[in-house]
């Protein structure tokens, strides 16, 4: 079978390509479905995008490569498709727009995209091998126990990263990006909990509150969540991807609360009432049971001097902590790393150096933060990658 292009990964970057790249367009997966993460994001009602898309809100080697995509087709675009589609949305917090029904709705609306873009999407099918003789690119695929061969002029790696490998992740993306030349960067889990070996959160594990979470210079406003191996919620998903193993991290437990003034306060007023008392009202009383384990928060309120209230702001304002892991691609959102930005156009997402190779989604070295800002990654390139494809047809 001869066709224009060949997309590898039926995910949320595949399958936008797919919508973008023409007719004579198949998109394969080795899933029994496609878009299994859309479905599962969000909690069952995908982040699908986030108001505040900037390039800021993206790491990768070179700070500059994912601006050009991530321009030509914003957030409003994809805003723009879902209203089209009738999908009923909402901001939750920070930007970041959910459908209100499901998830899947944004699955069946790229999938109605590609239908009638005239693209054909091929489930359960696997690729057994890949070569190019300098001007088509030939594959070999397993379907139903049948060998297809496919020439593609084009070749579209869209298989995402390594996390979650239960659900389907697989580095063949990066494994074909070296076969024809291209560096791959380290990779590590990001957007994931951190561990501590100790488990010392167990004990007020389901404890949640506000903070400012600090890694290597970069803060997060948003809650942390307390659990039985360390440490997750927003704040610490967002820090882990600036965090690396030995780091340690800070912990402004206080972000909006002026402590040293209602401890003076409370000094002249309620002098008799227990220090942790006072600082119950402030912060969750099991997070104060377990600090008072480290700190010496024992006595009155009216004994405290100056410094010894300085002293206990101080400490609460910047908790110094030294996670000893993560909980790994299992559970992480996103790859940090992936294959390297160098050798890729920023505009048409083609290799420099294999024409009609052509590289999106998280199998790319962007990795934007919590939020939305990945799948409005896996959007932009996938358009940027498709409209390139139309016009060199
Ligand atoms: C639990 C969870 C929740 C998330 N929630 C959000 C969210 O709300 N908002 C947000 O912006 N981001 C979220 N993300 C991140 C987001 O899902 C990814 O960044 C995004 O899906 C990447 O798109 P992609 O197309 O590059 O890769 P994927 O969506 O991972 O798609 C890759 C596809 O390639 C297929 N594949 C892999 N290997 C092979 C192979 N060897 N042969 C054939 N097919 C293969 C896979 O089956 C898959 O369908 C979440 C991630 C997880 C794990």
């Amino acid at each position: 079978m001869q066709i224009n292009t060949l997309i590898l990964g039926a995910g949320a970057a595949g399958l936008m390509c797919a919508a973008n790249a023409g007719p004579s367009t198949l998109v394969i997966d080795h899933a029994k479905a496609p878009g299994e993460k859309i479905r599962i994001s969000g909690g069952g009602r995908c982040n699908f995008t986030n108001m505040h898309t900037d390039p800021g809100r993206f790491l990768g080697a070179n700070p500059h490569f994912h601006k050009s995509a991530l321009s030509r087709y914003t957030q409003w675009d994809f805003l723009d498709l879902v209203n089209r589609h009738k999908i009923a949305w909402h901001e939750k917090t920070l930007g970041q727009l959910f459908c209100d029904d499901k998830a899947t709705q944004i699955v069946e609306m790229l999938r109605t995209e590609l239908t009638r873009a005239g693209a054909q999407l091929w489930l359960q099918t696997a690729l057994a091998d890949l070569t190019h003789d300098g001007t088509r690119f030939t594959a070999h695929l397993e379907r139903e126990g049948k060998r297809h061969t496919i020439t593609a002029r084009n070749i579209v790696l869209a298989t995402g990263g390594k996390s979650i490998p239960k659900m389907g992740a697989t580095g063949l993306a990066y494994d074909i990006a070296r076969q024809f030349g291209h560096a791959v960067t380290d990779t590590r889990p990001a957007l994931v909990p951190l561990t501590f070996s100790d488990q010392r959160f167990a004990p007020i594990s389901g404890v949640a509150t506000p903070v400012v979470a600090q890694a290597n210079g970069t803060a997060f406003e948003e809650a942390l969540l307390f659990t039985h191996r360390g440490l997750s919620g927003p704040a610490v998903l967002q820090i882990s991807s600036y965090w690396s193993e030995g780091d340690t991290i800070s912990v402004n437990l206080l972000p909006a609360h002026d402590l040293a003034g209602t401890l003076r306060t409370a000094r002249q007023t309620h002098g008799k009432r227990n220090v942790t008392t006072a600082l119950a009202e402030v912060l969750p009383e099991r997070l104060v049971d377990h600090l008072s384990t480290d700190l010496p928060l024992g006595g009155n309120v009216g004994d405290l001097s100056d410094k010894r209230i300085d002293e206990i702001t101080d400490r609460l304002r910047d908790w110094t902590l030294t996670p000893t892991g993560s909980e790994g691609y299992r559970t992480a959102e996103v790859t940090l790393g992936g294959i390297s930005t160098d050798r890729i156009d920023s505009k048409t997402m083609m290799s420099r150096d294999a024409p009609g190779l052509y590289m999106i989604g998280e199998a790319v070295d962007v990795t934007g933060w919590l939020g939305g800002y990945n799948f409005q990654w896996a959007w932009s390139s996938g358009v940027a990658a498709g409209q390139a494809i139309v016009q060199t047809t």
